[in-house]
Order: C-alpha cells, then sequence, then structure tokens
C-alpha cells in the first residue's frame, strides 16, 4: 500500500477475506491517514472503535483493522446486540497535537459511510476526539456525557468471565485466594484488579508505565513485577488487559498459569496460538465474548438501552463463557475456534438488515 498523493483522496482497498468494504484515507493537509474495514453487517450497523496507534508500516494498520473489525462482528454476534462489525484505525502517533483536525477529517470518512459504520473512543483515542469527529458526523458514540467511560462495564464482564472459566476448570467460581497474574494496569485493567482484590485473590501485576502499576500496587495490594516477567510468573489466572498479540510462540512456552482471560483484543497472535494453548492444557477464555461488557455499555447511546439491562447482559457473560467451555469440552476443541464457529452461525442466518 502507498500513500503518494498530495489531495485528500479516498480509495477501496481489495482484500482476500470476507470483509465487506475495507476503505483507506489520507488527507495530506493535516498528516491523516486510516482505514475504515467493515467486516460484517449482517446483523446490523458495523460498530467499532477508532485506534489511533504509530503503526511501523500500512499494511499492519490494515492488518489490525481487519482483526479488529472481524472480533467486532463476532463480539456483537455472540452478545446478541443487533449491531455488525467494523474498525477504524488512525496511522501516526497519538499524542499529536493536531487533534481538531485529525479527528474532523475522520469524522468526514465516517460520515461519508452514510451510517454503516458507527465509531468511539479506543486505544489512542478519548471522548473528547470523538467531540470533534462529531462536528462531523451523528455516527459516533462514547461522547462526554453520554453512555460514559465503558472500562468499569468491560472489566465487570471480564470478571464474570473468569469466574466461569474458574467454575468450569476447577468446579468452583470463588476467586478468593486464586493468583492472577494482570497485565497492564490501565482503565480495564485497574478496575479488574479492583473487583479481584475485593473478591479477595492475590494480584501481581505489571505496567510498562511504573505509575500505573504503583496504584494498583498501593490501593489493592498487589505485587508489581517488570513487563517482561508477567508471563513467567507462577499464577492460576493470566490477564491480560494491556494489547492484543501477546499470546505468541514465545510467551506461550513461557506461561505458568491454568486460564487465561482478559480485556484486552486481539490477544491471540494467530488463531492457531490457540490450538497451542489447548494442547498445553491451559483454559483460553475467547476475548471477544469476556470483554463485550464496553459495547454493551454503549447500547445506552446507541440503541437506547437502560443501565439496568445493559448490566444483566454484561452478568450473562458468565453464563455464554460457561456454553462455549461447555462445547469445547465436549468437543475437544479449543475455546477460541468453538466461539468463532457460533459467531459465524449467528451471522450466515442473519437476515440482511436494510441499513
Ligand atoms: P488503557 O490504555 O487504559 O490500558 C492499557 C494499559 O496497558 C496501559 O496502562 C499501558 O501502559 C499498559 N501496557 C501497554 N503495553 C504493555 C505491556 N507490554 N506490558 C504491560 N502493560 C502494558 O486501555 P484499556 O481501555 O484498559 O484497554 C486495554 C485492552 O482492552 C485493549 O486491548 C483494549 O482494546 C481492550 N478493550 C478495552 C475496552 C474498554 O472498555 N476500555 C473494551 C474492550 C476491549
Amino acid at each position: 500500500m502507498t500513500s503518494e498523493s498530495t489531495i485528500e483522496s479516498t480509495r477501496e482497498i481489495k482484500v482476500e477475506t470476507e470483509h465487506e468494504r475495507v476503505i483507506f484515507r489520507a488527507d495530506p493537509s493535516c498528516g491523516y491517514r486510516a482505514i475504515i474495514a467493515i467486516h460484517s453487517t449482517a446483523l446490523g450497523q458495523a460498530v467499532g472503535g477508532t485506534r489511533f496507534w504509530n503503526y511501523a508500516t500500512e499494511e499492519l494498520a490494515l492488518l489490525d483493522a481487519l482483526r479488529l473489525s472481524r472480533a467486532m462482528s463476532y463480539k456483537n454476534a455472540l452478545a446478541e446486540l443487533p449491531l455488525g462489525g467494523g474498525k477504524s484505525v488512525i496511522i501516526g502517533d497519538s499524542l499529536t497535537t493536531s487533534r481538531a483536525e485529525i479527528f474532523r477529517a475522520h469524522g468526514r470518512f465516517v460520515e461519508s459511510l452514510a451510517g454503516k459504520f458507527i465509531t468511539a473512543e479506543d486505544v489512542g483515542t478519548t471522548p473528547s476526539d470523538m467531540q470533534f469527529v462529531r462536528e462531523e458526523t451523528c455516527h459516533v458514540a462514547g461522547l462526554p456525557g453520554r453512555s460514559g467511560d465503558p472500562s468499569p462495564m468491560t472489566a465487570l464482564g471480564v470478571f464474570r468471565a473468569l469466574e466461569a472459566a474458574a467454575n468450569h476448570r476447577w468446579k468452583s467460581a470463588d476467586l478468593t485466594g486464586r493468583t492472577v497474574a494482570l497485565q497492564g494496569c490501565g482503565k480495564t485493567g485497574y478496575s479488574l484488579a479492583g473487583q479481584l482484590h475485593k473478591a479477595g485473590s492475590n494480584l501481581i501485576v505489571s505496567d510498562v508505565d511504573p505509575n500505573r502499576a504503583k496504584r494498583v500496587v498501593n490501593e489493592f495490594g498487589a505485587k508489581a513485577v517488570p513487563p517482561e516477567q508477567i508471563f513467567d510468573t507462577r499464577a492460576d489466572i493470566f490477564a491480560p488487559c494491556a494489547l492484543g498479540g501477546i499470546i505468541n510462540d514465545q510467551t506461550i512456552a513461557r506461561l505458568r498459569a491454568e486460564i487465561v482471560v482478559g480485556s484486552a483484543n486481539n490477544q491471540l497472535l494467530e488463531d492457531r496460538h490457540g490450538d497451542l494453548l489447548h494442547e498445553k492444557d491451559i483454559l483460553l477464555v475467547p476475548d471477544y465474548v469476556s470483554n463485550a461488557g464496553g459495547v454493551i455499555n454503549g447500547c445506552q447511546e446507541l440503541l437506547e438501552w437502560r443501565p439496568a439491562d445493559c448490566l444483566i447482559k454484561v452478568n450473562g457473560i458468565y453464563e455464554k463463557i460457561t456454553t462455549i467451555l461447555k462445547i469445547a469440552e465436549a468437543e475437544h476443541l479449543p475455546p477460541n475456534r468453538v466461539a468463532d464457529r457460533l459467531a459465524m452461525n449467528i451471522l450466515s442466518r442473519a437476515r440482511p438488515v436494510n441499513l
């Protein structure tokens, strides 16, 4: 992929995947370069955050957009939401000072899709960035003062997933005395750490930002280890709450936990890494099922749901995970393969929605 034009330009990217549309847009006047990937609108408008990341190449940005948008479709399908899956990525340094121009350009890009794609904040973006997007399009959620920060609800869903996995593996959902190695003490990691502390778990945490790890140490009595050491930490559960791709050939050999469940999207570098965990008898909870609390919370804004109904649905993640783990056990399959199959079945049976 190249982006050599000097005027604002938009072009479709041809991909050999099941995605409905993948589009690249550049606005050299403010250094804006972005991709929107719409994986599926079979269940409704494609919903997905905007990630702002300094990708080394446009190919890596494309790969991220493709994988994240597919995960959004599967997440919404398994959460039984009338929403499709998409994702946008902006390529660049998220510490830029040209936020207003960049996010207005992004708003125009989203608007050009005429409601087929609705975005919100994600890694590297904030609710106030979405206000700039809102100046150009109404197809944006996660604005200040609306459904609010989704992270506590995401963390609650992950906590329920953790209980379900514990019950499946150890025949008790009680997390008292269990040791959890938690990677990433940001918005979701911090909130999850608080819930685990309340439940009586022991916490071992890491963050590349020492202040974030320190906060969890001070508030929840966690023990902090250097970022690289978290993979070697002996624990009952490994909870990845930072970035994706951290379950890979190198880390699987080092993991010493029996269960992997966390908030991070796309924890597996490749699908085959789920197979490797399965071979090692490490129970992997599919990330897009456990971290659906955030998008469910967003339904207050997207679908005018009541907060109490969102809460019921987030708590329902426990049952959803239990079902997936039971099928996986009965069929001797890795849970991520089972979740993918169930999600694909829902998408293939969906009657097309008029958007
Ligand atoms: P965040 O940016 O608030 O927190 C991430 C934390 O991870 C930061 O503190 C960062 O310093 C740390 N980190 C980065 N690389 C690390 C490494 N190698 N080792 C240790 N720590 C590292 O983000 P968040 O909102 O908590 O999201 C975390 C993950 O959960 C992301 O993958 C995100 O896509 C996913 N997720 C978040 C939500 C939500 O509601 N916020 C919903 C669904 C999925």
